[in-house]
């Protein structure tokens, strides 16, 4: 077995690495036998000269080995999660897990907080009174076996040397490195104790990868290491140019969730939401058809199945179950600064990374991974793209505290995030791609397939 220095020393010229010089890379970081200085230099090596799948997967192995997976042997049915790669708006998780558990597909999820302009799914469900996102892994394991569901934060078992490797990535500039983050992403996810996931790669102004073959590039490295792994995986490409629906915050972000629970919901919230969920019932097993998947998931809604289930999830983690059926309970701010369109024509632009950058500078996200967070706050996008809007109409409602000094300069602050012009803009579908794994054949033939 080489050193560590003569592990960096070849991958700083090219080498790729065997899988046991990976993992003794991350045992090393774990015992304290490899400095933080010389995991740095290693990362900027694999910045430069990347990894290849086999290594991606060592690396995704070693770092879930260093801490355990959680332990859902009891659950019975192919547990299936979804993950998000962030975005404004971003409020999927909180319809899609209970609508799907409701299909009968158990869905274990590790939410992470809100930083920078994107929002987290942990704070919009503490908006909820009561709602406990810090469980022990043995109440995890009962709440979704017992209500189908769970949604929690990471706890320090979770792939703790993806919290050192990202805090050193975070100040040496190397998080945009894709295999650095494929690694993140799935040994997070693998700790779960899932057996198949569903990517929601977003792309555009709002999300972490800005361009399509960007995104393209992650979720198809997303899917082909899964897939090596030995999980089932599929990736959607979907839109962020404007914020997913209408709420951008909190509060009014699980109010948003919750509606479409109850057959309610912005258009574009619904169709990401179904989308994601028929991927989940097919890769689950209790549909055979993303058609069939469509038609189970319509029906938990229209027989309220969804919000039952919502209901029981709540309840098991101390939060208060009667905000499904009356959202009203979920405090918003009682303010409002309406933001209006400067003339006629039609919306050419909503943006999403304006909007959420402002959402953050209103309390409703933070900037620093120990901010509080206003959970009341938040901006209600009234006009998206495309939509034809006359001079005074409302573009946004900023929901604040106090009609102030300070409210107003966020209202100015979205009101710079729309354009409105004579024509309205190209048509930008939700859905931009989608990428299976074909598991069983180690990912190799990652192919490109249509959408269920
Ligand atoms: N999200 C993660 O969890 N890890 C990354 O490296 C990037 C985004």
């Amino acid at each position: 077995m080489r050193t560590f220095v003569e592990i960096i020393a070849a991958k700083r010229d090219g080498e790729a690495l065997p899988s046991g010089e990976i993992a003794s890379l991350i045992e090393g970081l774990g015992r304290g036998e490899l400095a933080d200085y010389q995991m740095a230099a290693w990362l900027m090596a694999v910045y430069f000269r990347g990894l290849d799948d086999a290594e991606t997967v060592a690396l995704t192995q070693a770092m879930l080995g260093s801490g355990r997976v959680l332990e859902l042997a009891g659950v019975q049915g192919v547990k299936v999660d979804k993950h998000s790669t962030g975005g404004v708006g971003d409020k999927v998780s909180i319809a899609l897990a209970p609508l799907v558990a409701a299909c009968g597909v158990p869905v274990p999820m590790v939410s992470g907080r809100g930083l920078g302009h994107t929002g987290g799914t942990l704070d919009k469900l503490e908006a909820i009174p009561g709602f406990r996102t810090q469980l022990p892994a043995s109440d995890f394991a009962r709440i979704v076996g017992e209500a189908g569901c769970c949604m929690i934060g990471q706890t320090a078992e979770i792939a703790p040397a993806d919290r050192r490797i990202y805090a050193l990535r975070d100040v040496t500039a190397t998080v945009e490195c894709i295999p650095l983050i494929v690694a993140s992403i799935l040994s997070k996810k693998l700790a779960e104790g899932i057996d198949a996931l569903v990517l929601d790669v977003k792309v555009g102004r709002g999300a972490f990868m800005k361009d399509l073959p960007r995104a393209r590039a992650l979720a198809e490295a997303l899917v082909r290491v899964g897939t090596q792994a030995g999980k089932s995986v599929v990736g959607l490409l979907t839109d962020m140019e404007s914020p997913l629906g209408t709420a951008v915050g909190n509060a009014v972000e699980t109010r948003e969730a919750l509606d479409v629970l109850a057959g309610g919901g912005p258009a574009d919230l619904v169709e990401c939401t179904l989308q994601l969920g028929a991927e989940m019932l097919v890769l689950g097993g209790v549909a055979a058809t993303g058609t069939d998947a469509r038609a189970q998931l319509a029906r938990a809604i229209a027989s309220g199945a969804a919000s039952a289930t919502a209901e029981k999830m709540i309840r098991a983690q101390g939060g208060d179950p009667a905000v499904v059926a009356d959202r009203s309970r979920l405090e918003v701010a009682g303010h409002e600064v309406v933001v209006e369109a400067p003339r006629d024509g039609f919306v050419t632009r909503a943006d999403a990374l304006a909007i959420g950058l402002a959402a953050v500078a209103m309390g409703a996200g933070r900037t620093r991974a120990d901010q509080a967070v206003d959970h009341a706050v938040g901006i209600l996008v009234e006009a998206k793209p495309g939509a034809r809007v006359a001079r005074g109409q409302p573009l946004a409602r900023v929901l604040v505290r106090a009609r102030d000094e300070a409210a107003r300069a966020i209202a100015a602050r979205v009101a710079g995030a729309f354009d409105v012009g004579e024509a309205p803009p190209p048509h930008r579908p939700l859905l931009l791609g989608r990428i299976a794994g074909s598991h069983g054949s180690h990912g190799r033939s990652t192919r490109k397939a249509d959408a269920v």
